[in-house]
């Protein structure tokens, strides 16, 4: 589905497929759980799943004749993280508009983790007090068009480069890799389960599967708090998607499927469930997930396993998006592991 398209690999290739077969027995041995391992997925800078989408959008940038590459995230995002990674790999610069999405206060939230990585690659960090919105940023067109003023010609990609013209096309190369690997490995996952907030990965990931009519076997986890507008952005992410690569099918509401149960209090903040279900997995499995996305997905895959969602014998993949980094920042929060 992506022949026509243009990739500049930023990764390292197909990411290994890992059973969880710890925590597939704590969890009752009904259901067998396994990870993709997307946190694992490239050298630059710790990886993540923003890669897989920019490999689609660099082409465009590096064509466009660019020289500053501006996008917008919370204060610990992963994503601009991986733009500062990006743009020092290609030689462009980087400005990143860091807002304050979380209401998360420890002594060195914005000394650690992603924004100190981003400053150390040579990212401008510009921080601005605006609060959580998945949507296009003020704060985000001001920086353009301060970077033109200055003389330098940027280029634009939205937070999670998910609202792209091509930020779904990493996520269906997903699904392509995981099909190769099931031939490889004799079996078909019955549920993806993935965690979701400006909604790219999980559309990829739709249209992807929607060639086999698997689409509704991927369970969106939303970790935003504020699922009506992350739901409504993947399905609008998955219909442009699945119109520019040709997919030859509508997609449904319903084939975006997005659990709103495990994202409270809100984005950026752990509940106590979320906190247990970092611990259950890292003293099981030695994988760590964080407390703003993989720690909520991690915290829906247990609990819909524990409620019984999946039939018994069920094959479960995880697809772990990274966000590592972002732990450093939750040092109080883990003070007594
Ligand atoms: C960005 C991110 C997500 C969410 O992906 P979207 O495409 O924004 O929905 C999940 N996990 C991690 C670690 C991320 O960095």
């Amino acid at each position: 589905m992506l022949k026509k398209f243009e990739r500049y690999p930023l990764t390292f290739g197909p990411t290994s497929i890992e059973k969880l077969d710890r925590l597939s027995k704590h969890l009752g041995g009904k259901v067998e759980i396994y990870a993709k391992r997307e946190d694992c997925n490239s050298g630059l800078a710790f990886g993540g799943n923003k890669l897989r989408k920019l490999e689609y959008i660099i082409p465009d940038a590096i064509a466009s004749k660019a020289d500053t590459l501006v996008s917008v995230g919370g204060v610990q995002s992963n994503h601009t993280r991986m733009v500062a990674a990006v743009a020092a790999k290609i030689g462009m610069k980087c400005v990143l508009v860091q807002e304050s999405w979380v209401p998360h206060e420890d002594a060195v939230y914005d000394r650690v983790g992603n924004i100190l990585l981003s400053r150390i690659m040579g990212a401008e960090v510009w921080l601005v007090d605006e609060g959580f919105d998945i949507g296009i940023r003020h704060s985000w067109e001001q920086a353009l068009d301060e970077v033109k003023q200055r003389g330098d010609r940027p280029y634009a990609i939205p937070a999670g480069a998910s609202v792209h013209k091509y930020g779904g096309l990493g996520y269906i190369g997903f699904a392509e890799e995981v099909c190769a690997q099931e031939r490889q490995l004799g079996f078909a996952f019955d549920y993806i389960v993935v965690c979701t907030v400006t909604g790219s990965t999980q559309a990829g990931m739709v249209v992807g599967f929607a060639k086999h009519s698997r689409q509704r076997n991927v369970i969106g986890i939303d970790a935003s708090a504020t699922p009506i507008q992350t739901k409504a952005q993947a399905l609008q992410i998955a219909r442009h998607t699945a119109k520019l690569v040709d997919l030859g099918m509508e997609i449904a509401d319903d084939d975006v499927r997005l659990f709103q149960e495990y994202a409270y209090p809100c984005y950026g903040i752990p509940s106590e469930d979320t906190k247990e279900a970092i611990r259950l997995c890292a003293r099981l499995e030695g994988l760590i997930t964080d407390p703003v996305y993989e720690g909520k997905s991690m915290q829906g895959l247990v609990d819909l396993i524990q409620n019984g969602f999946f039939p018994e014998g069920s094959k479960v993949l995880f697809a772990h998006l990274g966000g590592g980094p972002a732990i450093n920042s939750y040092g109080y929060t883990f003070r007594n592991g």
